[in-house]
């Protein structure tokens, strides 16, 4: 097993990091329980994607980068079985090659399988839950050494329990997935004013497989994603992907951020060159993977809060109202996307449909004052925040909000009962 010790670790976004005394990378599963044994703390770190201190250590940190292989494929129940640091990206390549794909995505495929599962990562589309759904089974190597078996149906409510478990009940090590036969998305990317999408909401949300919304604020339109499930054949050009997706949106955005960041007033205008002008109308099929991820973003802050979908209407136009009143400068998309509700304890559309709002800003000056404004009224909402983002934790409104909080934390002290698997974040959040 590779072992480097004093390692410094980042975040992606880099708003984080630390040195860990050990960081180790095993290869096998009688390795991850070795250290797991002769270890008293210990964060796993997937791709280190989240921007919370959810994988912060100062001790040991586990990666599993290197225990990343497909274990089985069964073709007739639909089933993939993996070891659990396989990347999205690497699975998703995988399935497509076997003529299969992942029910529903988020907008990257950089992270790990098991950090996707433990902080409830969602995509988009009000008939699809967070990504951990897809889970039919899993195993994970407790503080003690054992391994723990998990099977949606078998172990319902240790499952609902513990899928979502912030790396804090152990190391996932096998994790099997429901998997859906390859399928297109006929994606309909088009360019509508806020108010009038926002008039129309139920129709989109509750009309199309899969929608979302990309607000550049201090302007009135905002980029309205449909995607529809399809099996019409292919009719996107790589070329076009690569001018457009890969190369012009990541280039031209990266410059254009440069220039706001001279004087950050020009933010609005440059954000109506942006949609007015790069944001063109799409209308073209492709493999699903490939629709859902998008443009590599540049590094920038996020908080992002699930909400009562009852609430969308209000609370968008309130957010709205609130950025364009306030001296805030935002250089980037304000996301608004929406999951089913599940039963896991710790996912944010816990027993409720969902509306999510993203707020996020590629500028580290004002983020601090944003993010307060923006829990001011994400509160007022009775919003839950997305576990891998930047929230001030704040014990007492967690507990209220998400109902089985107490029980998720009896289960982890009876499962850590010495906070092995604990960091100051976990701490921060359940002692
Ligand atoms: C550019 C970008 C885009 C993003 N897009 C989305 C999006 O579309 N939707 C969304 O919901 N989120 C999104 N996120 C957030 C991201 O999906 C989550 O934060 C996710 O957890 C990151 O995966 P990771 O592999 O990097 O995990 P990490 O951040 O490294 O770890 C997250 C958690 O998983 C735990 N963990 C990792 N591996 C294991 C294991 N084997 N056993 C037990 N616990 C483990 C860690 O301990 C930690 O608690 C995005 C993040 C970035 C940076």
């Amino acid at each position: 097993m590779k072992q480097t010790n004093n390692y410094r670790f980042f975040t992606w976004a880099k708003n984080l990091d630390c040195t860990a005394a050990c960081y180790y990378q095993p290869e096998t599963e009688e390795e991850i329980i070795e250290l797991v044994k002769k270890n008293e703390s210990i964060r796993v770190v997937g791709t280190g994607h989240s921007w919370s201190g959810i994988c912060i250590n100062t001790t040991a940190l586990v990666n599993l980068d290197h225990y990343n292989k497909v274990l089985q494929l069964n073709k007739e129940k639909q089933q993939v079985t993996v070891q659990p640091g396989i990347k999205l990206w690497q699975l998703n390549d995988y399935l497509a090659k076997e003529g299969f794909a992942l029910a529903n995505l988020g907008s990257i495929d950089e992270q790990s399988l098991a950090g996707v599962i433990s902080t409830a990562t969602h995509g988009s589309g009000i008939q699809f839950q967070v990504l951990a759904s897809q889970v039919e089974e899993l195993s994970i190597i407790k503080p003690n050494g054992d391994k723990w078996l998990l099977h949606r149906e078998r172990d319902k409510d240790v499952f609902n329990l513990a899928i979502v478990g912030l790396g804090c009940l152990g190391i996932i090590s096998e994790v099997t997935l429901n998997i859906v036969p390859a399928y297109q998305l006929h994606d309909q990317t088009t360019v509508e004013k806020f108010d009038e999408v926002i008039d129309k909401l139920d129709e989109y949300v509750n009309g199309t497989d899969h929608f979302k919304l990309w607000w550049f604020p201090h302007i009135d339109e905002v980029v309205v994603y449909r995607y529809t499930r399809t099996n019409a054949p292919r009719n996107d050009w790589r070329i076009r992907q690569w001018l457009m997706d890969e190369f012009l949106s990541v280039n031209v955005y990266r410059l254009l951020l440069a220039i706001g960041n001279i004087n950050r007033n020009w933010r609005k205008v440059i954000n109506r060159l942006l949609v007015q002008k790069f944001m063109q109308p799409l209308d073209r099929i492709e493999q699903s993977h490939k629709v859902f991820v998008v443009p590599k973003p540049p590094l920038h802050r996020e908080t992002e809060w699930g909400f009562d979908i009852a609430v969308s209407k209000q609370l968008l136009r309130e957010y709205k109202q609130m950025i364009n009143a306030s001296s805030h400068r935002i250089n980037f998309i304000q996301e608004i996307r929406f999951s089913k509700a599940d039963s896991f304890a710790l996912s944010p559309c816990y027993e409720r449909n969902t509306i999510w709002l993203g707020a996020y800003n590629a500028d580290n000056h004002g983020w601090n004052e944003l993010l307060n404004d923006f829990e001011v009224l994400a509160k007022e909402y009775n919003g839950r925040p997305h576990w891998g983002k930047e929230f001030n934790i704040d014990k007492t409104y967690l507990k209220a909000q998400y109902p089985m909080l107490t029980s998720f934390n009896n289960l982890r002290q009876q499962v850590d009962p010495t906070g092995k698997f604990a960091n100051h974040y976990i701490n921060q959040i359940f002692s």
